[in-house]
């Protein structure tokens, strides 16, 4: 392709997207599809001969955005954000471009030592001490998978040359979370050799916290049945009620035991680079490894997890293998020796844009904002008869219910409906989690895109589908 070639072609996906972007808040937020529709209106088959761009940019429009949720809808409240500022796209375009696959330090000197440099900056901007490294990941899933295998090999030396079976029974590796962990946590120790049976979900208090006395408990019945206590993960901002497990202590517990402290904060972590909300995070220097998604609240276009640990050792101990056909001379540390796969994108570049466009600041104020505008929904949660809390919302993801009038039938169903008929209208899109047994709403904001104006949409929505629930019936929305 020529150069002036390429420049067109460019300038028309740039086209594209910057159109696509301006018609997004008048889509639907979730897709209005059925599973098999998008792939029905697809080819069996690749075409024989290429197609021009116009062609396929046609088809983007008519055949895959009407199959699209849109993530960066500015209405999308679902799960936890996770958005593309312009910035993030662009480092893709040319991380695309460059295609470096920093394996080795020599296949991608300035790859692997932009990331190296990231890290810190990431280190200094969520407010961590000097001592902790980091490497970047796809998901937070694999940063938690390859710091459990880490910590099995500490607990269990050999484990990685020998496998789990010579370990002999009697050594039966357990690990722990609260009832409120994501399950990339359990996942991991399934992927880990460890098993579900041996994963205790220590319970969580009033609040959705782990009890650190109940995490002791289940360490010392674990120890008197001759079983290795592996990995402790605490989490900063659950999946469901976004709670803080209290870390000081859970790094108590750990410290006395000898045990590997994880630290999930996938969703809160940059909300550690704000100074009033920093003291959420007290104990979590003491981990031996943090993991947090620039790709969830930091805007930064999937994929960009980061695992931060004390003890790169650890981690070449328990994963590095390399092959002759991958030696080299050079005194430098390579990225594949931490984590499974070998190949890697240039995802430090998209952390490089976005910190540089933006600044620290600028993005401490976004974040800020963030949580604003969380509070702002709380306060008319809390403030409407029709509404309440179901959690404390620290962060900037808010747990509520609605309360069903008079009459209304069971709570549950009467918001499992109102769920269903917001999403359905198309202008924002919520989800929802079980707190206490109960169905509960979350609305959480973290998008590059959110607007005032979005948050009170979502009011709006939720208010006027529960007028109708009230005066038609809920079967009738
Ligand atoms: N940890 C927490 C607390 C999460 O909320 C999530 C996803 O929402 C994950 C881990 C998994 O993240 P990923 O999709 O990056 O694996």
């Amino acid at each position: 392709m020529s150069r002036d070639r390429f420049l067109s072609d460019a300038a028309r996906v740039a086209g594209w997207i910057a159109d696509y972007r301006e018609r997004l808040p008048d889509l639907p937020v979730l897709a209005r599809t059925e599973p098999g529709a998008t792939a029905a209106r697809l080819p069996a088959a690749p075409p024989e001969g290429p197609q021009p761009l116009e062609a396929i940019l046609a088809d983007l429009d008519a055949v895959i955005v009407p199959g699209l949720t849109h993530w960066n809808h500015p209405g999308f409240f679902a799960y936890f954000s996770s958005s593309s500022a312009d910035p993030g796209v662009f480092a893709e375009f040319v991380a695309a471009a460059l295609n470096v696959n920093a394996i080795l330090w020599r296949t991608g000197p300035a790859a692997t030592e932009l990331e190296g440099r990231m890290m810190e900056w990431m280190r200094r901007f969520v407010g961590l001490p000097e001592g902790f490294h980091g490497v970047i990941q796809d998901t937070a899933s694999s940063a938690s998978f390859t710091a459990l295998v880490a910590a099995r090999e500490r607990a269990l030396p050999g484990t990685r040359d020998e496998g789990l079976a010579a370990t002999g029974a009697s050594a039966r590796p357990v690990v722990y979370q609260s009832d409120q962990a994501h399950s990339s946590i359990d996942k991991a120790a399934v992927a880990g050799g460890i098993g579900l049976a041996n994963v205790r979900h220590v319970p969580s208090d009033g609040r959705f916290r782990m009890r650190p006395e109940a995490l002791e408990e289940a360490i010392r019945i674990d120890r008197e049945g001759g079983r290795t206590p592996v990995m402790v993960t605490a989490t900063i901002g659950t999946t469901s009620s976004t709670s803080v497990d209290p870390v000081e202590a859970i790094a108590d517990v750990c410290a006395a035991h000898g045990i590997w402290l994880h630290v999930d904060a996938a969703y809160a972590g940059p909300a550690a680079s704000l100074p009033e909300l920093r003291p959420l995070f007290r104990g979590w220097e003491r981990a031996d490894s943090i993991v947090l998604n620039p790709h969830k609240w930091m805007m930064t276009p999937v994929d960009c997890s980061v695992l931060l640990f004390r003890d790169p050792e650890a981690f070449r101990a328990s994963l590095a293998l390399t092959p002759e056909y991958l030696r080299a001379e050079e005194a430098a540390s390579n990225l594949s020796d931490i984590g499974l796969p070998l190949g890697r994108r240039f995802r430090a570049l998209k952390l490089w844009f976005l910190f540089r466009w933006y600044g620290a600041d600028g993005l401490r104020s976004i974040l800020r904002r963030h949580v604003e505008m969380a509070r702002a929904f709380r306060d008319w949660v809390e403030r409407d008869p029709r509404f309440e809390t179901a959690a404390p919302a620290p962060f900037s993801t808010v747990c509520f219910r609605a309360v069903p009038p008079e009459g209304g039938g069971p709570e549950d169903a009467w918001n499992r409906r109102l769920l269903a008929a917001v999403n359905a209208r198309g202008r924002v899109f919520l989800s929802h989690t079980v707190l206490d047994g109960r169905f509960t709403l979350r609305l959480a904001i973290g998008s590059a895109w959110v607007r005032e104006e979005d948050v009170t949409a979502a009011r709006s929505e939720l208010e006027t589908v529960f007028e109708d629930m009230t005066t038609k019936g809920a079967d009738a929305c």
